[in-house]
């Protein structure tokens, strides 16, 4: 898989919403119209909202539109587009998310790799510019010729609920 085609997989997140959005008069940069900021409003992890971890200002949900099963996004809760705005705090506990989320995702799939990766800005393939967010999601060897030679044949991922189950009951303490 050449590194195109993967921020290519990466740009689809929310491709739905974002379009919708935009026939809808636009896409806004307010916190009012941040699909993140509604799942950062959206409670404690649960299979509806897909969050998988929440902590004080950071939080961690699956990629609606995964790339592979277990792909997840790790965010901060505030509504906050660039890596400088971020505080001490918020930059810290993002990073122990991703490493959490790293070593949920080896626990629950044991995949040969990991991607791990942020899009800034539009022209870099960032859907939601607007609201930082990770990608981490797991890779196998040979995965891109595997689902080139099946192209064919209807690959059904796993649901987005069994993706919960998994990596909550893998998540780290
Ligand atoms: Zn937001």
């Amino acid at each position: 898989m050449s590194l195109e085609h993967l921020w290519a997989g990466w740009r689809r997140e929310y491709i739905v919403e974002a379009t919708a959005q935009e026939r809808s008069g636009g896409i806004s940069h307010d916190e009012a119209d941040c699909v993140f900021c509604r799942l950062a409003a959206s409670g404690l992890p649960s299979e509806d909202n897909l969050v998988v971890w929440r902590g004080e200002t950071a939080f961690v949900v699956l990629n609606a539109y995964p790339y592979a099963s277990g792909h997840v996004l790790v965010l901060p809760l505030r509504h906050v587009g660039a890596l400088a705005d971020l505080t001490t705090d918020e930059s810290t506990e993002w990073w122990a998310a991703m490493q959490a989320a790293v070593a949920a995702i080896e626990a629950a799939y044991e995949p040969d790799g990991l991607n791990m990766g942020a899009n800034l800005g539009r022209a870099a393939g960032a859907g939601i510019p607007a609201h930082l967010h990770l990608h981490v999601l797991p890779r196998w060897s040979g995965d891109t010729n595997f689902m080139t030679s099946v192209a064919e044949t209807r690959v059904m991922p796993e649901t987005l609920q069994l993706s919960w189950k998994r990596l909550t009951d893998a998540w780290p303490e």
